[in-house]
């Protein structure tokens, strides 16, 4: 069949073109897509600055309708409404057995390479390129063949599009949050970087119970969004010293700082920014390539934690429908993320919106 997609068939090279898309094979699903969320990672894949390459279709958030299923597929039929998920863990390796889903040993060969979970592709543009399917899921497209390990029932209540982004924003952020750092109630948490992960973590701070949570961020527009969400105070670092600023707000630094930016400056905000004893956790993927010293005079003279969180230590078939029923509970706003709509046409207008600081969070929204 033929469908409309983000194609990024060159670095930094986006176009929305008619693609093909073959039928799926007896364990995967078509799918209709109803809504993309627009995430950082698409930006910097199309950029050339994570790990998949082209040439590819983009989007790896998103949510719609099942259209066809393969024979071995049980757990949806057609009409069904779905939650894609990114991390199509195998479930018998070593990492899934261990509880980590997150780090199965399959997603590196695979999906992190931009392949479905059987190291293929069904996707091919018109004059016979073979387009790989980023992060397994390919989103940003009318249609999507995924694998049934990428499916995730969707209650009827919950929207697409505020569906979309729990399934990465939501994960990494609150995940990073609940699962990775475990916070204690009453903590005294920060938060650097108020994007869509950010603004999830806030979120989690919040449903967690921390006081205050400190919105870090060097532009201003953002802080609507993150007082919105929970945020207590905020600081912009372009004009202030976030470090110095955090002391004075917590008598001595936040017993936890959460950096959704992943830059080797915010990486260091947040490793001095902590009390002594305190945890830094690392979730954005910004400096994947960079080197970030680190003085062993903050880090083990000031007995301080160091952790990097990947996907919010998820693991997604147990964390994504706890995360829709926390959100159908009033537990987490995520509709509050959902900051501007876009039609796939506009997509390389969304990317500027998002390098701007314009958005909460943008979502593609189809028919
Ligand atoms: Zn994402
Ligand atoms: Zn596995």
């Amino acid at each position: 069949m033929k469908t409309k997609a983000a194609v990024v068939r060159e670095l930094n090279q986006l176009t929305i073109e008619e693609v093909n898309l073959d039928p799926p094979k007896s364990y995967e699903v078509l799918v209709r897509m109803q809504a993309a969320g627009i995430c950082h990672s698409d930006l910097h894949t199309y950029k050339g600055e994570l790990r998949a390459t082209p040439p590819l279709v983009l989007g790896h958030e998103g949510a719609g309708i099942v259209e066809a299923v393969g024979a071995e597929v049980a757990k949806v039929k057609p009409g069904d409404r779905i939650l894609v998920n990114w991390l199509p863990a195998c479930n018998h390796c070593t990492a899934c057995l261990r509880g980590q889903g997150n780090l199965c040993e399959r997603l590196p060969r695979t999906t992190l390479q931009a392949l479905l979970p059987d190291g293929t592709t069904r996707l091919s543009t018109t004059d016979g390129i073979k387009l790989k399917h980023y992060l397994s899921a390919s989103t940003m497209s009318e249609y999507a063949v995924i694998d049934q390990a990428s499916v995730i029932p969707l209650p009827d209540d919950v929207p697409f599009d505020v569906a979309s982004i729990i399934g990465c924003a939501v994960l990494t952020g609150t995940g990073a949050v609940l699962n990775t750092a475990q916070v204690p109630p009453g903590s005294a948490a920060a938060v650097i970087g108020c994007g869509g992960v950010g603004l999830s973590a806030i979120m989690g701070c919040k449903l967690a119970g921390c006081y205050p949570i400190i919105a870090v961020d060097v532009m201003e527009s953002k802080f609507t969004f993150a007082r919105d969400l929970g945020a207590t105070h905020t600081i912009n670092s372009r004009t202030t010293n976030a470090i110095e600023a955090l002391r004075e707000l917590t008598h001595g630094g936040p017993d936890f700082i959460f950096d959704s930016v992943g830059a080797a400056v915010t990486i260091d905000q947040a490793l001095r920014g902590v009390r002594p004893g305190g945890t830094a956790v690392i979730m954005g993927m910004h400096a994947a390539k960079v080197d970030v010293p680190i003085s062993p005079a903050v880090l083990v003279a000031q007995n301080k934690r160091l952790l990097g969180s990947f996907a919010g230590s998820s693991q997604p078939h147990l964390d994504l429908p706890h995360f829709l029923q926390l959100y159908r509970a009033g537990r987490l706003p995520v509709e509050k993320l959902v900051s501007q709509r876009y039609r796939l046409e506009e997509l390389e207008q969304a990317f500027h919106d998002m390098e701007a600081g314009k958005v909460a969070r943008g979502v593609i929204l189809f028919d």
